[in-house]
C-alpha cells in the first residue's frame, strides 16, 4: 500500500472534521496498519514515531510525580535510561528480577523476553499485581506471545525490529483492550506529537504480510545456531529462549569477535532480515556481562551464518 503522506484532509460539507483532518492525530495508512496489528494482538493498536515514543507516551499518560516504576532487570537499556531521566520529575525507578514476584509499584514494566538477558516474565505474580502492567513484547512478536491474554494491560512493541523487519523503518506500537487506556494514549500521542510517519506505517503493513513466515524461519535458524554456539569451545555461555531470533552469548574477547564477521553486520538493533551482532558492553557497561554479544539471526541460510560465526570465533 502506497502511504498517503497528506497532513490535512478537508472538513465535510457542514464544516466538521472527519476521521482524518490533521495527521498528527490520525492518518489513513496508520489507521490501516493499526487495524492489522490490533487484530493480530487481539486489542486496539496505536502507532508512534518509535518504540521509545510509545514508551514515553505510556509514562506521560499513566505515571505522576512520585510514581514508582518496577522495571525488569536486564531489559532494553534505553527504557531504563528514559526512566532514570524522569527522576527529575519525581518518577522512581526500581529494577527487579522479572522471573519472580514484582515489588509494590504503580507501573510494572516487563519484557518478553528481556533484551539482552532473555529472561521471561513470571505471569502469575503480574496477574495478581494491582499496578498497571506493561509488557514490551518486541522480541516475541504476536507470533509467539499474546501478552494481553497473559495479564498485561498494555503491550508495547518496537516495531522497528521484527514487525517491520527490514532495518528501514523506525516505529513503535501499543496495544490495549481497555478503551479508556487507548483513549488516554491517543490523546497524549496527539498532544505530544509522537505519531508515526505514514511511510513507517506502510512498512509495518508490508512487514505483517510476512511476519509468520519470517519468524518461523528465523526461529528454526536461531535454534540451530544456539545449539552450535553452546558446543563451541570459545563460548562460555549461551542464552536463547527457544523462539524468535535473538541469542546472547559470552566470549572472553567480544570486541575481537564482533569485528571479524563478514556476513553478519556489526551493528546495533535486531529483528531485520539481515543478521546483526554487537558487544552490548559498549552501551550498557557493567549492567550486563562484559563478554556478552547479542546476535540477531536474520533470514540468511543457517550454514552461511554458522560459517561466518565459526571463522569469527576461530
Ligand atoms: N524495546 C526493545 C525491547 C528494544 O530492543 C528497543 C530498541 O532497541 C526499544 C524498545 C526501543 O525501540 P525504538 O528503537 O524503536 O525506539
Amino acid at each position: 500500500m502506497a502511504p498517503d503522506r497528506a497532513t490535512i484532509w478537508p472538513y465535510d460539507e457542514r464544516g466538521e472534521p472527519g476521521s482524518f483532518f490533521y495527521s498528527r492525530y490520525a492518518h489513513p495508512t496508520g489507521a490501516a496498519a493499526e487495524e492489522r496489528l490490533g487484530s493480530l494482538e487481539g486489542g486496539e493498536a496505536l502507532l508512534y514515531s518509535s518504540g521509545m515514543g510509545a514508551a514515553t507516551t505510556i509514562i506521560l499518560g499513566f505515571a505522576r510525580p512520585g510514581a514508582r516504576i518496577a522495571l525488569a532487570k536486564g531489559a532494553y537499556y534505553g527504557t531504563s535510561v528514559l526512566m532514570r531521566d524522569l527522576a527529575r520529575w519525581g518518577v522512581e525507578l526500581v529494577e527487579y528480577d522479572q522471573t519472580g514476584t514484582p515489588p509494590a509499584a504503580d507501573i510494572v514494566w516487563v519484557e518478553a523476553p528481556a533484551n539482552p538477558v532473555l529472561t521471561m516474565p513470571g505471569w502469575a505474580g503480574l496477574r495478581a499485581h494491582p499496578g498497571l502492567v506493561v509488557c514490551d513484547a518486541t522480541l516475541s512478536t504476536p507470533v509467539f506471545l499474546h501478552a494481553l491474554d497473559e495479564g498485561a494491560d498494555i503491550v508495547l512493541h518496537s516495531a522497528t525490529k521484527y514487525l517491520c523487519g527490514h532495518h528501514d523503518a523506525l516505529l513503535g506500537a501499543t496495544v490495549t483492550r481497555d478503551p479508556g487506556k487507548t483513549a488516554r494514549l491517543l490523546e497524549l500521542r496527539g498532544r505530544a506529537g509522537l505519531q508515526a510517519a505514514p511511510d513507517a506505517a506502510a512498512s509495518l503493513l508490508r512487514g505483517l504480510d510476512s511476519i509468520d513466515e519470517r519468524m518461523q524461519r528465523i526461529t528454526a535458524t536461531a535454534t540451530e545456531v544456539a545449539r552450535r554456539l553452546d558446543a563451541h569451545a570459545r563460548v562460555t555461555r549461551v542464552r536463547y529462549p527457544g523462539f524468535s531470533g535473538v541469542i546472547s552469548f559470552d566470549v572472553d574477547d567480544p570486541r575481537e569477535v564482533e569485528t571479524r564477521t563478514k556476513l553478519i553486520v556489526n551493528a546495533t538493533s535486531l529483528g531485520g532480515e539481515t543478521s546483526t551482532l554487537e558487544s552490548r558492553h559498549r552501551w550498557e557497561g557493567d549492567r550486563i556481562p562484559a563478554g556478552l554479544i547479542r546476535l540477531s539471526v536474520g533470514l540468511e541460510d543457517v550454514e552461511a551464518i554458522w560459517d561466518d560465526l565459526e571463522q569469527a570465533l576461530a
